[in-house]
């Protein structure tokens, strides 16, 4: 047998059980165990127990602060900075999420930059609960540098993901969360761990030669999306989560790092707007689900986010199926 059968609680209690066994108090343990079995949940294994190996390296090698109590400061009527007292990203997310939320709710629009923080995750878990309030949201983050600009020869940006998520009542808002580089790391990182090769185009050797090896591509670099435009979008997540927030770009983050495998310390960026206040309060929703609808009518289309609310009914039922090997190295964990 390849694959172990958990159920999420199962997954969220080895992750708790793990962190905590490595030093991070019961509120960080569970902030980040939550994520991780949120991501197993929604068929996002890249983001789920296998990161468990970096966020334990990152504790170990005392980069990250397992007892961090993220503080909120607000800097303007509709700017809520939190610190994360150099901790993982997901209690202090949940430490902004609600005075983000009201702020939106109050001001039509307001922003959350995080600082000090440590981001290994997928966005959609963080965004997921600002869009089932009600709100318009977006969010991204930096890394380190590998990923080359258009036209360059050098790693200068992360895989800077971007998300963005929009409210739909009682249904589960539409949400895309996508890296700037043609595939997110932790896709190479688990080729590279399962066997698989990549697709042409999506990195090159530390020659810079195009290479479909994960190995080598892990050791060189990964190209943005769509060529000069995804390079685009990785440029504006150093702009909105590094400096427009003063937090650290990618390069500048690589350099204070110690390459223990787990995240970096950096920056995020989110924004929630409230579509009751930007002048069509009646109207805003019927016209965004004519366009899912329209979206949807076509033969081979669907909508972002489909595929994980699949996962996730079908693992609420019957758990999820985990690599034998992500599974081997948690437990020598
Ligand atoms: P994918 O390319 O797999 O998917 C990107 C988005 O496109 C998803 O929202 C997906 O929805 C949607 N999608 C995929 N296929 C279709 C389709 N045929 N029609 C419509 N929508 C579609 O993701 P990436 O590899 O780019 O990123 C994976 C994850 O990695 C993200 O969650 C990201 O946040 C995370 N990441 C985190 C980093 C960090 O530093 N913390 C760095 C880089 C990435 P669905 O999920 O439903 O398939």
């Amino acid at each position: 047998m390849n694959e172990v059968q958990l159920t999420i609680d199962e997954i969220k209690s080895i992750a708790r059980d793990c962190l905590e066994g490595h030093g991070c108090n019961a509120a960080n343990a569970d902030a980040v165990a939550e994520i991780i079995a949120m991501a197993e949940g929604d068929g996002c294994h890249s983001h789920g127990l296998m990161r468990l190996g970096g966020y334990v390296a990152a504790l170990k090698s005392g980069k990250v602060n397992g007892l961090a109590e993220p503080f909120t400061q607000q800097l303007a009527p509709a700017v809520i900075r939190v610190n994360g007292d150099s901790g993982f990203a997901p209690l202090a997310l949940k430490c902004g999420r609600q005075p983000l939320i009201d702020a939106a709710k109050t001001n039509g629009i307001a922003a959350l930059p995080l600082v000090n923080i440590h981001h290994f995750a997928a966005l959609w878990t963080e965004i997921e609960p600002v869009a089932s309030a009600g709100l318009c949201v977006m969010a991204c983050t930096s890394y380190k540098p590998v990923v080359i600009p258009a036209g360059g020869s050098k790693p200068l940006y992360g895989t800077n993901p971007f998300a963005f998520g929009w409210p739909r009542g009682s249904s589960p808002p539409m949400i895309f969360d996508q890296a700037s580089s043609v595939v997110a790391r932790g896709e190479v990182m688990l080729a590279a761990r399962e066997g698989h090769s990549l697709a042409a185009g999506v990195g090159v050797d530390a020659d810079g030669n195009p290479s479909t090896d994960p190995d080598e591509v892990l050791k060189g670099a990964l190209l943005a999306f769509g060529g000069h435009k995804g390079s685009s979008i990785a440029m504006m997540v150093e702009l909105l989560a590094g400096a427009l927030i003063g937090e650290s770009l990618s390069v500048e983050a690589a350099v204070r790092d110690n390459n223990d495998g787990g995240p970096p310390q950096g920056g995020e960026f989110m924004l929630a707007m409230n579509p009751e206040l930007f002048g069509d309060a009646q109207g805003w929703n019927a016209r965004a689900e004519r366009l899912f609808e329209e979206i949807v009518a076509q033969d081979g289309a669907r909508l972002p986010g489909d595929r994980r609310y699949r996962c996730r009914r079908e693992a609420s039922e019957n758990g999820v199926r985990i690599s034998r090997s992500v599974y081997n190295k948690i437990l020598e964990l």
